[in-house]
């Protein structure tokens, strides 16, 4: 049989576009469909964008750190409306970018919706039927938004955050995870007053338990108001904004409130049930390895397979997809010692087991810890402090965990990623000559572990 395409992928996101590049530069024909903005969620409406927010939300401390170093600082302002447009202008120039590079490499953009109708067939938004010997499905996720309170349809998700014609100068955020807590940093940090609502005991589940608790402080100190244990009940609009009601009797008066409570895969109507694939709970497309559905001519990659919902493992996932399928090399991603940040302020970084996952697992291990005031701030008397864990297995003395939350933890746990993928132990830690001054330095100095777990002990 004669396909038109060699391959079609659905979704022009992180895993998309680099398996549609990559299959392209092994000779293969290539479409993709993108219902939106080429790049997806990452480049348009999340990472990029919001990464720009945080810088622009970060010179609020650099302002108060210059005046501890002697500089006089005027008037500071914040101009929303011009912080947009400039900010408008970089995603354009970086969708110009993607584009360009799958123009390059031969790939065939089709700006439409497309669903599956069908084994190796394709319909496109304009009616036509197109067939592909293979077919990848990167759709990534939406924002969950099914708030279960009367007046949920008055919140936002994180996508209309980017775009708001007016800075909410009141603004509740709902949940406890990556997006909840980075736009309340972005927002507080703007001048914004922002409360935090969350179900749970403690934000940013998963993470280590210290880390989560260390940030909470963090953020109580900067001014954002972090309310557990407690959920929105209702949602009205008033003439001067909106009024939220607590289940736990708070009221919350608000210029927006935003709904950060997960997201779905994107796999609504997309036409897996007419080539006869289930679908998870999630409604994710469940997958074996990397990328292989259940039907060999069909594959997933990213978000929409709902393990890791992250930018560098979607693209991982589609370049590996596109090397072993097309480029006759069997290429595997290892879901292991993926580096994450939140990009709060300050920000966390983490790599490996939180403590409690040690403990879980029965895996005895040391802490070693460094609690300290951040040099750069010393000045200014910002109270900030910086936390830094390193969580080492007893038996081996390999380095399971590295927990950051300060300055440059982002940065700094890219790098301590490398080493613990290539299986670094305490003893290589300490081996390393100190760089002085920096925060960094703290890995490697940290000498006496101030904890121990055994199992059973
Ligand atoms: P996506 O990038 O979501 O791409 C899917 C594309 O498919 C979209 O463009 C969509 O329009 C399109 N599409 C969907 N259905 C169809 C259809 N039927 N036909 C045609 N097109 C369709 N990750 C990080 O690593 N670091 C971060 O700092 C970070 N920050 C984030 C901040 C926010 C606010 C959000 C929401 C996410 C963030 N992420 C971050 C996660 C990251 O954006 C995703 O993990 C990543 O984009 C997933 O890539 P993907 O290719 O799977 O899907
Ligand atoms: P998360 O899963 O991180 O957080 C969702 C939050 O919403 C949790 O606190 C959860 O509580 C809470 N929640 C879930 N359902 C409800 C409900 N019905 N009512 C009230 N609260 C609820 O998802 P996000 O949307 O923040 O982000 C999605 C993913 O995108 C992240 O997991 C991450 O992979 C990626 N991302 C990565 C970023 C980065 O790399 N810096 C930044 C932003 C996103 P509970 O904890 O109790 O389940």
């Amino acid at each position: 049989m004669s396909f038109d395409y060699d391959l079609f992928v659905i979704g022009g996101g992180s895993g998309g576009v680099r398996a549609a590049r990559i299959a392209a530069t092994h000779g293969a024909r290539v479409a993709v469909a993108e219902e939106y903005r080429v790049g997806g969620t990452c480049v348009i409406r999340g990472c990029v964008p919001k990464k720009l927010m945080v810088y622009a939300a970060r010179y609020g401390d650099a302002f108060t750190d210059a005046v501890g170093f002697g500089w006089s600082v005027g008037e500071t302002r914040f101009d929303w409306p011009a912080f947009v447009a400039a900010k408008d202008r970089e995603i354009t120039r970086l969708e110009g970018f993607y584009v360009a590079n799958l123009d390059r490499s031969k790939v065939e953009i089709l700006r439409t919706r497309a669903t599956l109708e069908g084994e190796h067939r394709v319909r496109l938004g304009d009616g036509r039927l197109v067939t592909a010997a293979h077919v990848l499905v990167a759709t990534g996720g939406r924002p969950f938004r099914e708030g279960e309170f009367p007046g949920a349809e008055l919140c936002i998700a994180s996508e209309e955050l980017f775009d708001l014609k007016r800075q909410p100068q009141r603004l509740v955020v709902v949940g406890g995870g990556y997006i909840a807590l980075e736009f309340a940093s972005i927002f507080a940090g703007l001048g914004s007053q922002v409360t935090v609502v969350y179900r749970g005991e403690e934000i940013l589940r998963g993470f280590d338990m210290e880390i989560r608790r260390h940030l909470h402080a963090e953020l109580d100190h900067r001014g954002i108001e972090i309310v557990t244990e407690d959920v929105l009940a209702s949602v009205e609009k008033t003439s001067v904004g909106l009024v939220a009601t607590t289940r736990g009797g708070r009221r919350l008066d608000a210029d927006e409130i935003v709904l950060a409570i997960g997201r779905r895969p994107n796999t609504a109507g997309l036409g897996l049930d007419s080539v006869g694939l289930e679908l998870a709970a999630t409604g994710a497309v469940p997958v074996t390895g990397v990328y292989a559905t259940r039907l060999p001519w069909l594959h997933a990659v990213g978000d929409v397979t709902d393990r890791i919902a992250l930018t560098p493992v979607a693209i991982r996932e589609g370049h590996a997809f596109a090397d072993t399928v097309f480029g006759g090399r069997e290429v595997a991603v290892s879901h292991e010692l993926v580096p994450t940040a939140v990009f709060t302020t300050p920000e966390v970084g983490t790599v490996g087991f939180g403590e409690e996952e040690l403990r879980a697992k029965g895996i005895g291990y040391d802490v070693y810890r460094s609690n300290f005031r951040p040099m750069g701030a010393a000045l200014a008397g910002r109270g900030t402090r910086a936390l830094m864990k390193i969580l080492v297995e007893a038996e081996t003395d390999r380095v399971v965990g590295v927990h950051i939350v300060g300055a440059d933890a982002a940065e700094m746990i890219q790098l301590v990623a490398v080493a613990m993928k290539m299986g670094a132990k305490k003893a290589d830690f300490d081996a390393t000559m100190a760089l002085h001054p920096s925060a960094a330095e703290e890995l490697v100095t940290m000498r006496t572990p101030s904890q121990h777990w055994r199992p059973g002990a």
